[in-house]
């Protein structure tokens, strides 16, 4: 289902300064800052500064340049957090089917411990 984007959502908000955040870093492209609620000692949500409402949106409109710019952010922000050459999983949730609550594309950078396997087959 393809939701139209809110400029009020969260991490709009946070983008505009209307919200605060843990800031980690920032380009032309993209912030990167602390998920407030933590899964893993490194939890980093990266979001492009375009106005995207999921990863289909993101491929499909935004343009080579915002890309490789929000990618190139996200590989900075995980040598920033000291994830980069241990390891790290990425990942974004696309739609509510998988578990997308704010609608404005992220990454998440998870890191710091072992991170186990991707999905349990007991998740159901
Ligand atoms: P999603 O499920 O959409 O991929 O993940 C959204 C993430 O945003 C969640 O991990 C949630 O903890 C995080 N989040 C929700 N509200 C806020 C907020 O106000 N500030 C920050 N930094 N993270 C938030």
């Amino acid at each position: 289902m393809v939701v139209a984007y809110d400029r009020d959502n969260i991490f709009a908000k946070i983008l505009r300064g209307d919200l605060p955040c843990t800031k980690r870093h920032e380009t032309e492209w993209a912030m990167a800052f602390d998920d407030i609620a933590p899964k893993t000692p490194v939890h980093v949500l990266v979001v492009p500064k375009g106005e995207y409402v999921d990863f289909n949106d993101f491929t499909a409109r935004a343009t080579a340049e915002e890309q490789a710019g929000f990618w190139r952010a996200v590989k900075e922000t995980a040598e920033i957090c000291g994830v980069g050459e241990e390891g790290f999983r990425l990942t974004t949730n696309n739609g509510e089917v998988a578990g997308q609550i704010v609608f404005h594309f992220h990454v998440h950078i998870f890191g710091g411990r072992p991170l186990g396997r991707m999905v349990r087959a007991s998740d159901g």
